[in-house]
């Protein structure tokens, strides 16, 4: 495991993040624990604002990657925008006291009651996936009588995944209208013909832990081609060109993203020379990072609880979380990387498979790790956890969700509290009829 952000051993021989001694966060907070680094989330919001906002651009953080609410205050205090894709994001960061006018407003199947809370509350932009939420959102904003600004989501027949990166002429996604068919004109055209909907632009996600830039430029150029046809069709003009998230992070060896900066010069530069090309002004460039700011500050702690061999097969070292807070490897096959963190130097002599405590045998957190030989009562630190994994975290089996805490200069402070049992019956209701009767 890499050591980044204010990761590093202290004096004892602890791993040690924010200057704070894992050993005392797993004391007094328990584990499994989620812990973010402060400093490092900051950092990875300053890389963007000065790569991006500061060059006219706008970097809007993607909420789905995780969202609190002093995540959203961190967020806002760093002066990035903020995507939400439900109702319950924009609960939070309207809870939080995130300034609406810097929310933009996701999602592929909004309900009316959502939209309604959305227009109340003044969010900045919806971004439209159907013709069905075209008629929706324009006809809940003429009840209250507003117009709402819209971008439109397309699908430019660009998938990006890491290192696959396919150009498909017809795309099969449930998210966007697809530009090669036709279909992306036909929604440019029926917004425009709204009252209550004003379209401010077009926007695109091409795919997610995404290692090379192409995609991104070719992306832009699709969308431009769009929006200069509708310029020659109906003296349209796009005002921002948003190009979604996706840039991929450092999980294990092997993984070699490209800079914040290095995305920022590409994406700009491209949809200005495509701009001048295609003879449209030149529209403002957005981005919407999730994983990439929250991803590698996280780390999540564990407590060895069993080591068990099963001689010339393999030894199942199994944790106290799992699938529960950490989906992503049953989910997707993500590989992580882990370390001792109270003896996080010693040499790594074993290769151990990390189990999770989930019934469920896909419940690996870590296949092959190479650790010294963990012992029962062992803190296991796995890093790069700070993205989709409390955000995807779940009650399976009804382990409470874990803590989260936020340190930052040798202090650790609570942001999310753990779960509690009562927490996990507080929504179960018992009929009168199954009522245990006393007597
Ligand atoms: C998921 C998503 C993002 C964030 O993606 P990351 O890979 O976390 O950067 C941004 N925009 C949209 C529309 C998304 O669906």
């Amino acid at each position: 495991m890499r050591f980044t952000g204010t990761m590093k051993v202290n004096a004892k021989g602890n791993l040690e993040i924010g200057g704070c001694d894992t050993v005392d966060l797993a004391q007094n907070f328990g584990t499994p624990l989620y812990i973010m680094d402060e400093a490092y989330f900051r950092a990875n919001c300053r890389a963007y604002y000065g790569a991006f906002n500061k060059h006219g651009a706008d970097a809007v953080y993607a909420g789905k990657s995780l969202l609190t609410l002093s995540i959203c205050r961190i967020v806002d205090e760093e002066g990035l925008s903020l995507d939400v894709v439900s109702g319950g994001e924009l609960y939070t960061a309207i809870q939080s006291g995130f300034p609406m006018s810097r929310v933009y407003f996701h999602g592929n199947n909004k309900s009316a009651d959502e939209i309604r809370m959305a227009l109340a509350a003044g969010v900045h932009r919806f971004v439209m996936d159907s013709f069905d939420e075209i008629d929706l959102l324009d006809t809940l904003a003429q009840e209250v009588r507003l117009i709402a600004n819209v971008l439109l989501r397309l699908t430019p027949g660009i998938e990006a995944h890491t290192h696959e990166y396919v150009r498909t002429g017809q795309i099969d996604s449930k998210f966007g209208f697809v530009v090669p068919n036709g279909q992306a004109r036909d929604a440019v055209n029926t917004v425009l013909s709204r009252e209550n909907l004003q379209l401010r632009g077009l926007h695109c996600h091409i795919g997610s832990q995404i290692f090379e830039l192409k995609p991104f430029g070719d992306a832009a150029e699709i969308l431009l081609s769009i929006a200069r046809q509708a310029r020659d069709e109906n003296g349209w003009v796009c005002e921002e060109l948003n190009l979604g998230g996706g840039l991929g992070i450092h999980y294990a060896e092997g993984d070699d993203p490209p800079s914040i900066a290095d995305l920022a010069g590409t994406v700009i530069r491209t949809v200005q020379d495509t701009a001048a090309r295609f003879s449209v002004p030149a529209p403002k460039v957005l981005v919407e990072p999730g994983r990439s700011i929250s991803g590698p500050a996280g780390t999540t702690l564990y407590t060895v609880g069993s080591v068990k061999t099963i001689p010339d097969v393999r030894t199942y070292v199994a944790v106290d979380g799992g699938m529960g807070d950490n989906p992503r490897p049953a989910l997707y096959g993500s590989v992580y990387e882990a370390c001792l963190a109270n003896r996080p130097l010693e040499e790594r002599t074993a290769k151990v498979s990390i189990a999770g405590r989930y019934c469920e045998s896909g419940d690996m957190l870590i296949w092959d790790a190479k650790l010294p030989l963990p012992r029962v009562g062992d803190l296991l630190a796995v890093g790069v956890t700070g993205a989709y994994n409390y955000a995807m975290a779940m009650n399976y089996n009804r382990f409470p969700r874990p803590a989260m805490v936020l340190v930052r200069d040798g202090e650790a402070e609570l942001i999310v509290r753990r779960e509690s049992y009562a927490d996990l019956i507080r929504n179960d209701v018992i009929p009168g009829r199954l009522r245990k009767q006393h007597d």
